[in-house]
C-alpha cells in the first residue's frame, strides 16, 4: 500500500525532505523515477511497466504536495512507519486503498529503487 496525501495538506513542506525515495513533490513540480534513486533509463518497473527512469512526469497535483505511488514503499526496507505520516502536522498522509501492496511487494520495490544500499 502507498501512502496519499489527503486535500488537508497545509503545503507546510515538512513531508518532502524525509521521504526515503524521493516519492513526495510539492503540487505542480514534474517528478522522476530516478530522483533520489539508483534507476536511469528505460527500466521495467517490478509491476512490469516500462519506463523511462529520466523522463519528466506530469505533477499528479497541481496545488497540493503529492506521493508517486510507484515510488512510495510506506517506508518500508528503510524505516519502521511511514515519515511522512510520522512528521505530518495535520495527519493527512494516509493509507491509499487505491495502491494495496503486500510487505514483500513494497520491500520489492525498495530493493528494485536501492539497489546497492
Ligand atoms: S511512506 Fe515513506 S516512502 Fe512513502 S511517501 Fe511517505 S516517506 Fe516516502
Ligand atoms: S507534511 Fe503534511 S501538510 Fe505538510 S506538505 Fe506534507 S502532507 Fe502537506
Amino acid at each position: 500500500m502507498a501512502i496519499i496525501i489527503t486535500d488537508e495538506c497545509i503545503n507546510c513542506g515538512a513531508c518532502e525532505p524525509e521521504c526515503p525515495n524521493t516519492a513526495i513533490y510539492e503540487g505542480a513540480d514534474d517528478w522522476r523515477y530516478k530522483d533520489g534513486t539508483s534507476l536511469n533509463g528505460t527500466i521495467v518497473l517490478p509491476n512490469g511497466k516500462e519506463v523511462d527512469a529520466d523522463e519528466a512526469q506530469e505533477p499528479i497535483s497541481d496545488e497540493l504536495y503529492y506521493i508517486v505511488p510507484d515510488k512510495c514503499t510506506e517506508c518500508v526496507g528503510f524505516h519502521e512507519e511511514p515519515q511522512c505520516a510520522a512528521v505530518c502536522p495535520v495527519d493527512c498522509c494516509v493509507p491509499d486503498e487505491d495502491h494495496v501492496e503486500t510487505e514483500e511487494a513494497l520491500l520489492g520495490k525498495q530493493r528494485f529503487m536501492h539497489p546497492d544500499d
